[in-house]
């Protein structure tokens, strides 16, 4: 039996009672008895022993050396880069690339003493909501293996909801590490913009990608994260600071004031079920005390619209690298034109999702539609960060449902549209680059679980991972 978390992981080891090589052959059972569920694009079983085998030696000869995550077994998401590791961001257009570097959280991991697991599948590139894009298969949820795990962090959520893991990276653009937590019944959290550098995640959309975490404990998550922050040489949008980890002072009466969105439970998107599990959950806060307010957001209509323009603009540009010639897929079939080179291995090695987003992205960044669109979207994102910012002035936290839906069953919606609307809720952290955490909460005990989503001021993110621990600790 593998400790749940990684304090009780790091006593077993100290006191001996367990071994590095016992939990991780642990790991990779429940992987051998999940394979069906498709969470792994690779397993790195060979190198994950040896360094459980180092890790061990280093347990009983050098304790004192020991760093603050020892002990932690990490699965990363298809999209980092791990030198010397394939990394195909669930695309053919990836497929035998072969990474000659490390991503600097990969790299901060490995120095804190965490090992890694494997990699995870995803959303093709990370475009989509439900890890069916992926060219690896969908992979299954982990709770009703008929439905979608959520995306494109699909994998990531399923690796720690199944124990074949502690930790999971992910990466979150538009909601794909909290919404895949909440469809799973685990935690998952997205930093302040820039707070973990991104030098070494597969570009999406830049101004809106961030690295962050999945697993069962909010503090497991919390040690991972203080390890790494910080700033980066590779990454110019790295902030200078690491995040600042003294918790807000206050006397431990003071409850936090939270915000929820009135407007945001009477939108059309949002299921019946998920509002009165919302309410539920409103209702339960205030019997414990806490003060929720409702407000209202003036441009929610336009969350979706926004973040799709940003983020496909970006994406089309970001993906162009992929030509087939400096690296990725390139085409078998006869050219005699750099230009058919290109065109065949584009259309080779994207998916239908990436290609449609690649020409929405390039059809907003045109001459002809760039004022109407892309510079629009970007005023409207600002709009939109200034109404969250004076929220959050006055509130220390957002609350809201993470999802609009709970999980359907695999491949049951097939208008995309439909799939872009379930986005609502997340979005809004990754367009105003605030800080957010999803937390599973349970309404009725038959049911799947809620996902409940806190949204903190931008370098608050400490302090919001701290007060969802308190709640989850109060089983609120
Ligand atoms: N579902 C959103 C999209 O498809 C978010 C994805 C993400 O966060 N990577 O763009």
């Amino acid at each position: 039996m593998i400790p749940q978390n990684l304090n009780d992981i790091q006593a077993a080891l100290l006191a001996g009672t367990t071994t590095m090589t016992a939990i991780v052959e642990a790991y990779l059972t429940e992987i051998e008895k999940t394979r069906a569920y498709n969470a792994y694009i690779e397993v790195f079983t060979e190198e994950l022993r040896e360094a459980a085998k180092q890790l061990d030696h280093k347990i009983q000869n050098q304790p004192d050396d020991l760093a603050p995550l020892f002990g932690a077994v990490v699965s990363i998401k298809d999209n980092f880069c791990y030198k010397d590791h394939l990394v195909t961001s669930g695309s053919k257009i990836l497929a035998d690339f072969k990474s000659p570097f490390s991503a600097t959280v990969v790299k901060r991991l490995l120095a804190a003493d965490a090992l890694i697991i494997g990699r995870t599948n995803c959303d093709e590139l990370s475009m989509g909501s439900t890890c069916e894009t992926s060219y690896y298969g969908p992979t299954k949820n982990a709770i009703d293996p008929e439905r979608i795990p959520g995306g494109s962090s699909g994998g990531a959520a399923v690796s720690v909801a199944l124990n074949t893991c502690l930790i999971a990276i992910g990466s979150d653009t538009g909601g794909s590490i909290r919404q895949p937590a909440a469809f799973n019944g685990v935690v998952g959290y997205k930093p302040t913009y820039g707070a973990i550098p991104r030098w070494g995640l597969v570009a999406y959309s830049s101004s809106l990608d961030t690295i962050g975490f999945i697993a069962k404990g909010v503090e497991d998550i919390s040690a991972a994260l203080a390890v790494v922050s910080g700033p980066d040489d590779y990454d110019s949008t790295a902030l200078p600071d690491p995040l600042p980890q003294t918790l807000s002072s206050g006397s431990p009466e003071t409850k936090p004031k939270l915000a929820f969105s009135a407007s945001l439970l009477k939108n059309e998107n949002l299921d019946a079920n998920i509002k009165a599990a919302t309410q539920t959950y409103l209702a339960r806060l205030e019997q414990a005390g806490f003060s929720v307010e409702a407000i209202d957001f003036e441009y929610e209509d336009y969350f979706i619209p926004t973040y799709y323009i940003l983020a496909t603009a970006e994406a089309s540009s970001n993906l162009s690298r992929f030509d087939g010639i400096r690296y990725g897929h390139r085409t078998e079939k006869p050219v005699t034109d750099y230009r058919d080179l290109i065109k065949l291995s584009r259309t080779e090695g994207f998916g239908k999702e990436v290609k449609k987003r690649i020409m929405l992205g390039t059809y907003v960044l045109s001459e002809s539609a760039y004022d109407a669109y892309f510079k629009q979207a970007q005023q409207v994102r600002t709009l939109i960060k200034e109404e969250v910012d004076g929220v959050l002035q006055k509130y220390d936290y957002l609350l809201m449902p993470t999802s609009t839906t709970l999980p359907w069953k695999l491949g049951a919606i097939k208008d995309p549209i439909q799939v872009y609307l379930s986005d609502l809720c997340t979005i809004l952290a990754n367009l105003c680059g605030h800080p957010a955490v999803s937390i599973p909460v349970y309404t009725k005990a038959d049911d799947f679980p809620l996902g409940i989503q806190l949204i903190a001021h931008s370098n608050q993110d400490f302090n919001l991972l701290n007060f969802a621990s308190q709640l989850v600790e109060q089983q609120l």
